[in-house]
């Protein structure tokens, strides 16, 4: 492709900025990055509260956030956050120790059969699932794999046929059911359901494995967790800083027409000629929304292919509080609270987070979830209210909430259409209008997952 060529850039999320990094880094400086907000990071936010900052939005990575690093190394910075650590409690705020043997004696067979289960599932992602953990989602309907390695920092190309990858598109729980690993899922629901990407119930079981494919789970378990002092958000805006071409803030974009080979884009006011798109902005938001964010098909000249695809993708309810507490209120560390993940529990306290460790004079946040596929959405202000209710129970409770979010969360299709092959058919459409789908619903809505599918993007078409 002609590297001159003019490439709008629909967000200035994690996905947007990197897709801008692989961009330059492949010879190309025509981009131009739009963002619909005065800042960059999208949800990756890190406000100040008393002259440090705190995270309403992304918190941690892993050693293996590959895209993570590169965009570490071509700004010059590093993870040097708060070390993470966590206990757990019962839905009663009681202290538990769910996986030590010696508090668990009566549980000592169930723990022991849980172990034995981990070992197997890591062996069957080997052997049976080689594939499962590439980027993306591209061939696993149809049973295989083609992408990049993401367990080495070298990321070498590969692909391969395994019919049994199409077992992916079921629910999380069927999968484990059908490989007898369904005790796992006390592990893998610590990461994934209190981080708000749904119930096991639901969700198909490749958003699962390829955002915690074994090696990311188990630093999960180990917390061999990366932070970032000044947020999360603090990433994307040293990259912004660092692009040829920073995103463009207070973009508001009324219009995007594709015709006879070019893209207009209509932004504040004024028509842009570009020749290409890629969109890292939500494709499709079902509801209307409190914050204003609407989707791709609503101000673009979408086409009938798009709109019939895009229509089919859902996303989580997720709702952060940021509270003050009393000094004697505060909690010594970070709580999961196991209990309350699971469906019939929809609304309540799944986690709260407390980030320093040597201060009182911090908030700290609750995350919750309000919507399952099969139950009815509980209103955000009973999930609110209840969050702060099982505060109190948990002995923390909060004194005041100084900032909050329903955030726009972790875009997905469910089993149905993924085993139709939805995603090989939204593959398939890349660059058929003059434009790319990226951002969260084409891989997984974590930080690394985005950045590492424009990486893929950028080296697949441009
Ligand atoms: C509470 C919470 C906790 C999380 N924890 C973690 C974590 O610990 N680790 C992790 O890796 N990830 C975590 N995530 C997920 C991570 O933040 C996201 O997956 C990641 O930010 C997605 O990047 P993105 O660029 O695809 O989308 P976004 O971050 O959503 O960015 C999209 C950008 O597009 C902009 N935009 C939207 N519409 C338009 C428009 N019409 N025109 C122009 N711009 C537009 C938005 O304002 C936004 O800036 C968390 C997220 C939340 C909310």
């Amino acid at each position: 492709m002609d590297k001159n060529i003019r490439i709008c850039i629909v967000g200035g999320g994690p996905a947007g900025l990197s897709a801008g990094m692989y961009l330059e880094k492949k010879g190309y400086t025509n981009y131009t990055i739009l963002e619909r907000l005065d800042r960059v990071g999208g949800k990756c936010w890190s406000p100040y509260y008393n002259g440090r900052r705190y995270e309403m939005g992304a918190i941690m990575g892993v050693p293996s956030y590959y895209a993570v690093h590169d965009v570490e190394e071509f700004c010059g910075i590093t993870h040097d956050g708060p070390k993470l650590n966590r206990n757990y409690k019962d839905a009663a705020g009681n202290v538990i120790e769910p996986f030590e043997p010696k508090k668990n004696i009566l549980k000592i067979p169930r723990l022991l059969k849980m172990k034995k289960q981990v070992k197997k599932l890591g062996e069957l992602l080997e052997t049976k699932y080689k594939g499962y953990d590439l980027n993306g989602h591209r061939g696993v309907s149809e049973g295989r794999y083609e992408g990049f390695s993401q367990t080495s920092a070298k990321r070498e190309p590969v692909s391969g046929v395994n019919p049994n990858l199409k077992d992916l598109a079921l629910p999380f729980s069927e999968f484990c059911k059908l490989n007898g690993v369904e005790l796992i899922q006390d592990i893998w629901i610590g990461p994934f359901t209190s981080f708000g990407y749904g119930y096991f119930d639901e969700i198909p079981a490749a958003y699962v494995l390829k955002y915690l494919d074994f090696q990311t789970c188990m630093n999960f378990v180990k917390i061999n967790l990366w932070t970032w002092k000044d947020g999360t958000q603090s990433i994307w805006e040293s990259l912004n800083d660092h692009l040829k071409n920073p995103a463009r803030l207070n973009s508001h974009i009324e219009k995007v027409e594709r015709k006879d080979g070019k893209v207009y884009v209509t932004v504040n006011g004024e028509v842009e000629e570009y020749d290409k798109i890629i969109v890292t902005a939500p494709l499709y938001i079902p509801n209307k929304r409190d914050d204003g964010q609407i989707g791709m098909v609503d101000y673009f000249d979408a086409r009938e292919d798009e709109k019939s695809l895009f229509s089919k993708i859902d996303y989580e309810r997720y709702d952060v509080l940021a509270c003050e507490t009393k000094p004697e209120d505060h909690p010594e560390i970070s709580y999961y609270v196991f209990d309350n993940m699971v469906p019939q529990k929809l609304g309540r306290l799944m986690v709260y987070y407390r980030r320093w460790k040597d201060t009182k004079d911090q908030v700290i946040t609750t995350y919750a979830l309000r919507k399952h596929k099969d139950r009815n959405e509980i209103d955000y202000d009973v999930c609110k209210k209840m969050v702060l209710n099982d505060l109190k129970t948990m002995k923390n409770p909060a004194s005041n909430v100084v900032n909050e979010w329903s955030v726009y969360y972790f875009p997905h299709v469910f089993s149905e259409d993924y085993a139709a092959g939805w995603y090989e058919k939204v593959e398939a459409m890349q660059g058929k209008y003059d434009t790319y789908y990226a951002g969260e619903v084409m891989s997984f809505g974590d930080m690394d997952e985005t950045a590492e599918y424009s990486r893929e993007l950028v080296e697949r078409f441009f």
